[in-house]
């Protein structure tokens, strides 16, 4: 393999990292390996429960983290749980499906408005897509991690889409 497509992949997705290691400061330098597998803060119970060991995230070979990807695995994004967090709405409910908690768990694993878009991913990656596998599974084939990327991809931007048509007015439910 190799090539200039994975130059620029390596480079994207050191960009992206340092993305990551903003919004979990607890991270600090990325040579804390051992620290980030030991130590879990309630902050970073969700990242932690996405990646539990982060010595294979380091050494995969590709795989950019794109905008979305970044979103989900920061739960800095279209979930209301961040929304209310920011001042943008009253509560944590999910708009779509009425759940009393919408973060990105439940947005990109549970919720029911985006089962076909979650369904069409699994096909391709071949397995039930939860939380604990998703990063593992990306990990294994450039085609998984493309399929999982594109799924939090078409959801995220759904939802950014109907945020804007709803209008600042109607955010508080
Ligand atoms: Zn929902």
């Amino acid at each position: 393999m190799g090539g200039p497509c994975e130059a620029k992949r390596r480079i994207l997705g050191c960009v992206a990292e340092s993305i990551l290691l903003y919004a979990a400061p607890i991270w600090g330098s990325v040579l804390e390996i051992n620290k980030y597998n030991t130590v879990a803060s309630d902050k970073d119970v969700w990242l932690h429960k996405l990646l539990p060991d982060i010595t294979p995230w380091y050494e995969r070979s590709c795989g950019e983290i794109g905008y979305y990807l970044t979103q989900t695995m920061t739960a800095h994004g279209s979930f209301q749980s961040y929304v209310r967090r920011i001042g943008k709405a009253e509560n944590d409910i999910c708009l779509y499906c009425s759940s009393e908690i919408d973060n990105a768990e439940h947005t990109i694993f549970r919720c029911p408005a985006w089962a076909d878009i979650r369904n069409l991913s699994e096909i391709t990656v071949r397995a039930e897509l939860r939380p604990e596998n998703i990063v593992q599974i990306m990990m294994e084939a450039d085609f998984k991690w493309e399929a999982v990327e594109s799924m939090v991809e078409k959801i995220l931007k759904r939802k950014e889409q109907d945020n804007r048509q709803r209008g600042p007015n109607t955010q508080q439910h």
